[in-house]
């Protein structure tokens, strides 16, 4: 009697959880019809966006980048990348005259400490500040002589309305990042002024939303970048527009006859978007609420936290994961790495899914039935994450006209189209370290494009581009 009840009880709970996994599955639905309704969507609100200030949750913002580096670009420059996990500081040596050549490269990387991301804009940029003086100190002889003024690109990746090249307002921030007093405020100025503190001669000569950087690096390489994405803690797009399209700059003249265009994609909205119970929740208790709704489905900031809701949820439906864990309640507490690496974890035992739940969700000894469950939910929320970014990706090609459905006529069929080679920069931990991120991604653009237009258009990793684009445009604008 004890053993039957017992047996009949947990084939109930974990009906339970399956229930709440197909739920998930469900909410989660990418099929390649909803994509294309995605697609659609995000060239639509391209357009408002561009036709008036406000007329989209995609800013389209202006960037007054005109020109792309040209590869003549000759000197030693320098650059801050600020906006991730991760500040930057480089040091660029440009050759110049034979095309692109990036003679030597220094960069140093350091964790932005969490208590400076919510603390007041002075310890902020005193921080930028001294990281940046510090490696002007550590130079050796033979580099910049010290009465040679110094031309600084920075890195700010977050929505800024530009005043020109070099200097911007902060709309808002993003990712985490709170410091109230900078809203609204002149970045470039803010950055300059801690830098004078510093008693630091070095000129901010361009300020950055890193897709710009990197873009201008993808395309230093390889003139055929038109677009740039960034899939990290948070996401966004740029790409090249044509002046005469950006209709609420009306008589905006450019010597290229284009400008890019920061679209701040991240804040992009559409009732076709695939949107859960968890996603809501998320939102709901995220410091900016009905904001960055695509980021908040795609980026490396949230992913872990949906999979961490998903479990709790669970864990309050059935006892499969044992004794109810406190830390399954603490937000973030799931990094998006260690997502991955539970993910994708290779071993027959799962034991690097056991070791994660142990040591960071403090939940020991279950089942492999129940560990092969968590990768199952990593899988779900990885594969629509990769899928809608994909979608974001054709929704700029299909706006520029590279998606291949421009040149169909009666009589044509897909396949005899004359495809432009189409080359995206890309960058962002997400892409780049997260492999099954990178193939679900991959999946969905030739789902999405077909196979004939898709072997068009190549996504290119640029390391360090976010930073290094930007040296390359300091260079350009100085
Ligand atoms: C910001 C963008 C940035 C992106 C990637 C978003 O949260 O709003 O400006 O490009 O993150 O770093
Ligand atoms: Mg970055």
């Amino acid at each position: 009697g004890v053993v039957v009840g017992k047996r009949v009880k947990s084939r109930r709970k974990w009906k339970r959880v399956m229930g709440v996994l197909r739920e998930l599955e469900e909410g989660c639905e990418t099929t390649v019809g909803r994509l294309r309704q995605v697609v659609d969507a995000m060239a639509v609100e391209m357009h408002a966006g561009l036709a008036s200030e406000g007329g989209s949750k995609l800013k389209m913002l202006l960037t007054y980048v005109d020109n792309l580096p040209s590869g003549n670009e000759k000197g030693t420059y320098y650059a801050l990348d600020l906006g991730g996990t991760n500040f930057r500081v480089l040091r660029v040596q440009l050759g110049g005259g034979q095309g692109s050549s990036i003679l030597d490269k220094d960069v140093e990387r350091q964790a932005i400490p969490q208590h400076l991301m919510t603390g007041s804009s002075e310890d902020l940029f005193d921080f930028i500040a001294s990281s940046l003086q510090q490696f002007v100190e550590k130079e050796g002889n033979g580099s910049t002589p010290s009465f040679v003024r110094r031309e600084l690109g920075f890195t700010f990746s977050f929505p800024v309305k530009q005043l020109s090249v070099s200097s911007g307002l902060l709309i808002k921030w993003t990712k985490g990042f709170a410091i109230e007093d900078v809203v609204g405020k002149e970045v470039g100025e803010c950055l300059q002024n801690a830098l004078i503190r510093k008693g630091l001669d070095m000129r901010v000569a361009a300020l950055v939303n890193d897709t710009v950087g990197t873009l201008a690096l993808g395309h230093y390489h390889d003139v055929d970048t038109v677009a740039a994405v960034i899939i990290g803690t948070g996401t966004n797009a740029c790409y090249l527009e044509r002046t005469d399209a950006i209709i609420k700059c009306q008589g905006l003249l450019t010597s290229s006859g284009g400008m890019v265009v920061n679209m701040e994609w991240g804040n992009f909205w559409s009732s076709h978007l695939p949107r859960t119970s968890y996603d809501i929740d998320l939102d709901a208790n995220s410091p900016n609420p009905n904001d960055q709704g695509f980021e908040k489905m795609i980026s490396g900031m949230y992913l872990g936290d949906i999979v961490r809701r998903v479990v709790l949820r669970m864990s309050q439906e059935s006892d499969i994961f044992g004794p109810a864990s406190p830390r399954l309640s603490m937000p973030f507490i799931l990094r998006t790495p260690l997502m991955a690496a539970m993910h994708e974890d290779d071993s027959p035992e799962l034991t690097e899914v056991a070791r994660i739940l142990k040591d960071v969700l403090e939940i020991s000894d279950v089942p492999l039935k129940v560990r092969k469950l968590i990768v199952r939910i990593c899988d779900v929320v990885t594969r629509r994450a990769a899928r809608l970014a994909a979608a974001g990706i054709v929704g700029i090609l299909k706006k520029i006209g590279r998606d291949g459905s421009g040149g169909i006529t009666s009589g044509r069929s897909r396949s005899d189209i004359k495809m432009r080679r189409t080359v995206v920069a890309i960058e962002g931990g997400l892409y780049t370290s997260y492999t099954i991120f990178r193939e679900y991604l991959h999946e969905a653009l030739t789902e999405i494009l077909g196979e004939d237009i898709a072997q068009h258009v190549i996504l290119k990793v640029t390391e360090d581009g976010s930073g290094t684009g930007a040296a390359l445009l300091a260079a350009s604008h100085s």
